[in-house]
């Protein structure tokens, strides 16, 4: 009986019962614990999750004026308010422009945290998302390590100290031609459920934000194949919104979306299974950051590599809609189990590696941004549904999911006995 089955059923109890990691002890304290005052989002003070375990400590215990790092059984994680609070806290001293906002949707009171960082100038831009499923806790922190990164003097030293001999990556040059827009977590609420491990598993947002899965709640090829969790129609959530919106506002070279449960550097198409007509490109940088990051990852079509659909997905509409032409999802880390928390999440003594690594691998994508890629360089879809290229049959799915869903059919795709899903 694995976590995605508890998952499923629904119950609580036996949830808790079989995955709850219990231990909940604290790593040395480096949070300054002011997260009841920073937030400006009423929001997300009014739907805190109910305290439990770790959560509970961490709001109320106070060691000399700093606050305990640990949800969901990890001593390094953070919370979200923390997450936001340790963020807020670089501003001041941040050797670069660095801003943030909550970021209102068009159409309710919902808002999601953004910071900015870099030269506000730059004539190049790139966005990331991470934390649209709310169990892949990891993609946050490598947002936060990559924030805390970039501040630090003189120019992002920190890049520096832990870059590859060979080719050393210059963090302040990067950033004064190429600004960040960074959403550390798009997926609040859920993500608050895994840290207090009410819900482990979740991969969806909250019940009252509709239960979606923010990766298939956008327009290209929305609602297609098998049933998934894809909401009432595209862009039926606020976080869908806001992404969307966004990317309208400026104009993007480069597209990252962070999500963990595979080890994969992946492109158009989630739901045809094929790359799209600007492969050859994408695929240059995707293999530098191979090369440096993640050599056992493989580069190709999300549907194809990935070994599932993923109709709706974030990528899908930044490189077709938004015109994102370096458009990429990765998967940065495959706990290869059954236990949500340790599938999605490397171990506390993989964290400092993985988050580094992984910080650096964006500050590598936004080098080759800066040198290699024209200012008015876009997109070229081309049609959604023809003239696209066809995928080397080479490639095999990968990722937890993948082998069982490709031995049988499902008619609602979700979280297996044998796999959860990723992307
Ligand atoms: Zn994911």
């Amino acid at each position: 009986m694995s976590c995605s089955e508890g998952r499923q059923q629904k119950v609580a109890g036996f949830l808790l019962a079989l995955c709850a990691i219990t231990a909940v002890a604290h790593s040395e304290a480096e949070v300054e614990n002011s997260a009841e005052s920073f937030l400006n989002s009423p929001k997300l003070r009014k739907v805190r999750p109910h305290n439990h375990g770790a959560s509970l400590h961490q709001r109320h215990n106070h060691v000399g004026g700093k606050g305990k790092t640990g949800v969901a059984g990890l001593h390094k994680y953070h919370s979200a308010e923390q997450i936001f609070s340790l963020i807020e806290g670089l501003k001041k001293d941040c050797k670069m422009p660095m801003s943030t906002q909550w970021v209102k949707d068009s159409q309710s009171d919902d808002s999601l945290f953004v910071v900015q960082i870099g030269q506000p100038e730059a004539n190049k831009k790139m966005l990331i998302a991470s934390n649209e499923h709310a169990r892949e806790l990891l993609g946050g922190e490598v947002s936060l390590r990559f924030l805390q990164s970039a501040c630090e003097s003189p120019g992002g030293s920190a890049f520096l100290e832990s870059a590859s001999t060979d080719s050393k990556t210059d963090a302040k040059t990067v950033l004064q031609n190429v600004q960040y827009t960074i959403v550390p977590i798009v997926n609040v609420k859920g993500r608050q459920l895994v840290e207090s491990q009410d819900e482990p598993c979740q991969r969806t947002t909250v019940e009252q934000e509709g239960d979606v899965d923010l990766n298939r709640n956008m327009e290209v090829d929305w609602g297609k194949g098998s049933e998934q969790r894809w909401g009432e129609k595209p862009f039926s959530t606020y976080q869908a919104r806001i992404l969307r919106d966004l990317a309208a506002k400026d104009k993007y070279s480069g597209f990252i979306d962070l999500h963990t449960g595979a080890r994969s550097l992946m492109t158009s198409w989630g739901f045809k299974p094929m790359t799209d007509p600007d492969f050859g490109d994408q695929k240059k940088v995707l293999d530098i950051i191979k090369k440096k990051h993640c050599p056992d990852c493989e580069i190709g079509s999300n549907r194809v590599v990935i070994g599932y659909e993923n109709p709706g997905e974030v990528i899908d509409h930044m490189y077709a809609v938004a015109g994102i032409k370096y458009t990429s999802l990765w998967e940065i880390y495959d706990g290869h189990t059954s236990d949500c928390i340790k599938n999605f999440n490397a171990a506390d003594d993989e964290y400092e590696e993985s988050v580094n690594n992984w910080s650096n691998a964006l500050l590598t994508f936004g080098q080759y941004i800066h040198t290699s890629v024209g200012a008015n360089e876009r997109s070229n879809p081309g049609e959604l549904n023809g003239g696209l290229v066809e995928q080397s049959s080479e490639l095999q799915p990968r990722g937890t999911a993948a082998a069982a869903i490709a031995s049988q059919q499902h008619t609602v795709l979700e979280d297996g006995e044998h796999g959860l899903l990723t992307t």
